[in-house]
């Protein structure tokens, strides 16, 4: 037999895990030098220096035991990646999955779709005016979109509609209360109408069963048979739709 005699060299690796209800990507670098794991955020993201023998498993229990301030540090950190938006005529936004672009119109007082632009107007707008008139549009067709949904899900379980209300979270899409109130998060007005529709199940769903357990699962599918697909690319896209 020849002697096992393989160098050990720094290997860097791109990683992810899930952190509460999020995705977070990672990178790994393991070195033959390294004493202790490290976590540390820079202008690349999320990095994790270990030793060159650290089991994954102890990896990621570090990784647990700070979520907290991982998720918060790598919200900071996309959000400085994001450019600022523009709320300006030319610019698109997204609206159910769909981009319109936004154009300023004269006789428009309430923004209007026509096609694949948004009618902003009227012309005589500050850019603050028109980019507060562009938002609160938004959170209406949100409101009014997922009230619609609920209520739809809330029937097929036989229950009553439910009050929904939006909420402006950079973590969360949606929230049943004990009382039966669902907030849901007006920035997924910008998703695919699936996503949103997974999102308003998932919460009507929680009028039956208060938890994550089998029962709320069963539920959920019967409202929404592939929840899980639809699920997994809302996690995976998140970033994309909750910054706004
Ligand atoms: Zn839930």
């Amino acid at each position: 037999m020849g002697t096992s005699n393989r160098k050990k060299v720094t290997t860097v690796a791109e990683v992810s895990i899930e952190l509460g209800d999020r995705h977070v990507h990672y990178t790994l670098r393991r070195s033959p030098r390294r004493r202790a794991i490290a976590l540390l955020i820079d202008e690349r993201g999320l990095r994790v220096a270990a030793p060159f023998a650290a089991p994954q498993q102890k990896i990621d229990d570090l990784l647990r035991e700070h979520a907290a301030w991982v998720l918060r540090k790598v919200g900071d950190w996309q959000q400085k990646q994001q450019p600022p938006r523009q709320w300006i005529a030319g610019e698109s936004i997204m609206h159910v999955g769909k981009a319109l672009t936004l154009v300023v119109e004269s006789g428009i007082e309430t923004p209007q779709i026509a096609e694949d632009r948004l009618l902003v107007g009227p012309p005589s707008l500050t850019p603050k005016a028109f980019e507060a008139r562009v938002r609160s549009w938004l959170r209406r067709q949100a409101l009014a979109l997922y009230t619609r949904r609920c209520a739809a899900f809330s029937a097929q379980l036989g229950l009553a509609a439910p009050v929904v209300r939006l909420s402006n979270a950079r973590t969360r899409w949606g929230s049943c209360h004990a009382s039966g109130r669902i907030s849901m998060n007006w920035r997924l007005i910008q998703a695919p109408l699936t996503w949103i529709d997974y999102v308003a199940a998932h919460e009507v769903a929680h009028l039956r069963q208060m938890n994550h357990s089998r029962a709320f699962w069963l539920t959920v599918g019967a409202l929404v048979p592939d929840y899980a697909e639809r699920r997994a690319a809302l996690r995976r896209d998140t970033q994309r739709y909750l910054l706004l």
